[in-house]
């Protein structure tokens, strides 16, 4: 049931503060990979909000592939990694995006996206929706709609989901 999943992660998830620089509560999710059981119960609730809605699911590197497989074995639908600059061989697709200092820029394979699909874009935890923002402008420059957001947490008082708005999606974080 939800409220037990709810407390169950908040017990196991770990707040490092001051990680990894001066101010950042850094949320340490790993422990939740040494319970099997508690990393289903993640995946079947994550599973149950995009069920029947999408048509694949992006995963965000790397934290965003951890669930994001898990997510799309769940439904039975493609999963497509998203990594950063310099991993992936030609051909691929890119774009970039603005850090708090400098830019930065993602990478996904040609042709894994269909063009009409609907895709769940998938992370570990949402900041200031940055990455995600341009996640979906990725998804989106190859005619794919971005129908879904979701995340294992939610952080900032909703300044991610408020960038997230543009995309017209649903958003989904199993806690804040
Ligand atoms: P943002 O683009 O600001 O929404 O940042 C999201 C990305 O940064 C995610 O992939 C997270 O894994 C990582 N991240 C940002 N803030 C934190 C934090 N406080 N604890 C752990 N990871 C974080």
């Amino acid at each position: 049931e939800k409220t037990t999943l709810i407390s169950k992660l908040k017990e196991t998830i770990i707040n490092v503060p001051d990680f990894p620089i001066e101010g950042i509560q850094f949320k340490d999710i790993t422990p939740i990979f040494l319970n099997p059981k508690l990393y289903e119960e993640v995946i079947e609730d994550l599973a149950n909000f995009s069920r029947g809605k999408v048509d694949a699911v992006v995963g965000i590197e790397s934290r965003g592939y951890l669930f994001g497989i898990g997510i799309a074995i769940a439904l039975d639908v493609p999963f497509i990694l998203i990594r950063k600059k310099g991993k992936l061989p030609p051909p691929f697709v890119s774009e970039k995006y603005d850090l708090e200092y400098g830019t930065s820029e993602i990478e996904m394979r040609e042709g894994q996206i269909k063009p009409g699909q609907k895709i769940l874009i998938h992370d570990d935890l949402l900041a200031t929706g940055g990455t995600t923002e341009a996640a979906s402008r990725l998804v989106e420059k190859q005619g794919a709609i971005v129908s879904q957001f979701s995340f294992l947490i939610g952080l900032k008082d909703l300044e991610g989901q408020k960038k997230l708005e543009q995309f017209g999606a649903e958003i989904y974080e199993v806690l804040q």
